[in-house]
């Protein structure tokens, strides 16, 4: 176990979140203008004074700089509160892409770098982006492919390169940029406004509550200086690697939570709605859903919670996190799914938040490695390391 403070402690704040995930951000979440990202903005900024005056928010970052300092196993539970509402996790500093973002600057950044992107993005101040994915020929689940450039000049680079789908950067400040350079794949810091960098749209998707958008950006001829390098040239494709391992685990978490969510309104509508002369709930076809969805859940914390456990430890989660990845990813799309088909026509409506939650929910099979990506992997590491199963 990998806590950070007494039980009775944790409690509290858990308490704390719940009654102001209940109570202030649902009843926030405006379902006629869950496609108005303005509105989604203003909203979730509203929420995100009073998060920080209940003391809540930031779970991974350190105290010092203003988060809860939470062990991964502890932000198992605080992201599964949070992520039951829409807003929670942007309200509370814990979704993608400023979270993951955070997480690796704070490993990576260099003194300059910190002080000029990560503090103002712990804060609040400024947003970012993370451009690795490109249309095709370019990287999609291959980042083999990866076709953007960075060209070392006298003072700096010059990156070329075309991206999309970068979640949040119709509002970035600034992009954490994956390119090509002379030493292998590396990361480069580009501010938005610097010649060359181009928004070009927000390409839209199926997910309600956006509130940045996903970005085709073009980068022609951007010219950054020397110092817009993250880390060491060459290791980009590690550091994507633990990127993305943590916030594929933070996804599993704060899904679980909304999924959860959708059977709640399920349950409630099964055991108010009649056919055939009894209750929904009283139809064994009903019953089944719920059982399966209990079980898909109960299954997909407890894989959640052990890969939690040794990234604490400070253990490889590579393989587990591929695993959990796949089983959650896909778990909470079979009870969102269920979700809908029990709530009937209201199901698929907008009048209710589960078809939305559907919505939410269903890229996450795709992104952060697809689950055949990801199937692939791991049975290429059983089958070359004789793993058992
Ligand atoms: C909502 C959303 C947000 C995103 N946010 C970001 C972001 O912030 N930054 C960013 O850089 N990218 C982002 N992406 C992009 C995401 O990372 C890619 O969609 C993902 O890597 C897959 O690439 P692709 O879409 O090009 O699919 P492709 O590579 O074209 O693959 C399409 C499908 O082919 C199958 N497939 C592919 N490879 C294999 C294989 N080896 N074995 C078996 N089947 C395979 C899978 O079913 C896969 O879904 C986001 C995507 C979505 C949907």
């Amino acid at each position: 176990m990998s806590l950070t403070r007494p039980a009775g402690e944790f409690a509290a704040l858990l308490d704390n979140l719940r009654d102001f995930i209940d109570n202030e951000v649902i009843p926030c979440e405006d379902l006629a203008n869950a496609h108005d990202g303005e509105a989604t903005q203003r909203i979730a900024a509203a929420l995100q004074v009073s998060a920080k005056a209940r003391g809540l928010g930031a779970p991974r970052m350190a105290i010092p700089e203003g988060g809860l300092g939470l062990s991964w196993e502890e932000c198992c539970a605080f992201l599964e509160q949070a992520g039951r509402s829409f807003l929670g996790p942007v309200t509370l500093q814990c979704a993608p892409p400023g979270q993951p973002d955070v997480a690796a600057l704070d490993k990576l950044a260099s003194p300059a770098q910190r002080q000029r992107y990560l503090a103002p993005l712990v804060r609040g101040d400024k947003r970012s982006c993370f451009a690795m994915t490109e249309p095709a020929p370019g990287a999609g689940s291959d980042p083999r492919m990866l076709a953007t450039t960075a060209r070392r000049v006298d003072d700096g680079w010059v990156i070329d390169g075309h991206k999309w789908f970068i979640t949040g950067g119709m509002r970035a400040d600034f992009a954490i940029v994956v390119a090509r350079t002379d030493g292998g794949v590396s990361w480069l810091i580009v501010d938005k406004g610097t010649p060359g960098f181009e928004v070009v749209r927000d390409v839209p998707t199926m997910e309600p509550f956006d509130t940045g958008g996903h970005a085709e950006i073009i980068f022609r001829n951007c010219k950054v200086g020397p110092d817009a390098l993250v880390g060491e040239e060459g290791k980009g494709l590690d550091y994507a690697q633990l990127r993305l391992e943590g916030a594929r685990l933070f996804h599993c978490m704060r899904f679980i939570g909304l999924a959860s969510r959708a059977m709640t309104i399920a349950q409630e509508y099964a055991g108010r709605r009649e056919s055939n002369g009894v209750r929904l709930a009283e139809h064994q076809m009903v019953q089944s859903m719920v059982a399966d969805a209990h079980i898909d859940l109960y299954a997909a914390r407890l894989m959640t919670l052990d890969v939690a456990r040794m990234l604490d430890a400070g253990q490889s989660i590579r393989h587990h996190s591929s695993m959990a990845k796949v089983f959650v990813s896909e778990a909470v799309n079979r009870v969102a799914d269920s979700a809908v088909q029990i709530c009937g026509a209201l199901g698929v409506s907008e009048d209710l938040p589960v078809s939305m939650i559907l919505r939410v929910l269903r890229p996450f099979r795709i992104y952060d490695g697809a689950s055949e990506v990801h199937r692939s992997a791991i049975a290429k590491r059983a089958l070359r390391h004789g793993l058992s199963a």
